[in-house]
């Protein structure tokens, strides 16, 4: 469903990406993991057009191929979004803060939004909290809510840059969980986290970065139990 081919990415002259390949299928969930630096987040800003990058490089995302400036509203609306900080809007509700994207971008109207986000936050478990302000809640409810929000478009996959590491460790949990539903209900993720607890439960692929490269990849029990690279198991070694 995702394809990407030579992905090369040069900030100014440092070459961040040196030539990823990389097929993801409908409905798979993909953990990248890798050092600070590896790659990770630039990875996944490519695909979802935060990050311009080398021409002769290609993504395509259901067939359709990923070109800066030309379809960058289909591709954030068939590829959503999860970020570290959750980025909510402030001064709205955390109701409105899951309708904006539809009523702004699909015209949606409002009953059916607001009808929407109500079920949405009923699935990631936060009923009662639909009239407040984000800073009115937990940083784990916060993820919760911008993972609805992300969802409220409807999106075929969705990309997280680890949606857990600016919580508090007892936040991590009801995240996850939220995440692991997700899995389950064959959203195609592609999730860059340090919680490898998480990556060997429930992702169907690994991936360990290094220095701008894929090095290893492969079914998560393969990789936690025996790496094949020494890079690979330093790391691991160093995370578990
Ligand atoms: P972390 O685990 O710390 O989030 P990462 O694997 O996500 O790391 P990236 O953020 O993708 O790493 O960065 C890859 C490399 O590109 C790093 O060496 C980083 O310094 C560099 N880099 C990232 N963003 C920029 C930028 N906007 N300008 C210049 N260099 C950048
Ligand atoms: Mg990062």
């Amino acid at each position: 469903y995702i394809s990407i081919r030579n992905l090369h990415k040069y900030y100014g002259p440092f070459h961040a990406l040196t030539g990823i390949d990389l097929d993801i299928a409908e409905g798979e969930v993909v953990c990248v993991v890798g050092p600070s630096g590896s790659g990770k987040s630039t990875l996944i800003r490519c695909i979802n057009m935060l990050e311009p990058f080398s021409e002769d490089s290609e993504i395509l995302v259901d067939g359709v191929r990923v070109k800066p400036g030309a379809n960058l509203a289909k591709v954030r609306t068939e590829v959503g979004m999860v970020f570290q900080s959750f980025n909510l809007f402030p001064h709205l509700t955390v109701r409105e803060n899951i309708m904006l994207a539809p009523r702004r971008v699909r015209r949606t109207r409002k009953s059916e939004a607001s009808a929407e986000a109500d079920r949405l936050l009923a699935r990631v478990g936060l009923t009662d909290h639909a009239d407040k302000y984000p800073s009115g809640l937990s940083g784990g409810q916060q993820q919760r809510v911008a993972i609805a929000r992300a969802l409220a478009m409807e999106p075929r996959a969705l990309l997280f840059d680890e949606p857990t590491s600016a919580l508090d460790p007892e936040m991590v949990g009801e995240v996850l969980d939220v995440m692991r539903d997700l899995a389950r209900s064959g959203v195609t993720m592609i999730v860059v986290t340090h919680e490898m607890g998480f990556a060997r439960q429930v992702a169907d692929r690994v991936i360990f970065m290094d220095g701008g490269a894929v090095v290893e990849s492969g079914d998560p029990a393969d990789i936690f139990a025996a790496p094949k690279e020494a890079r690979t198991r330093d790391f691991l070694q160093a995370v578990l």
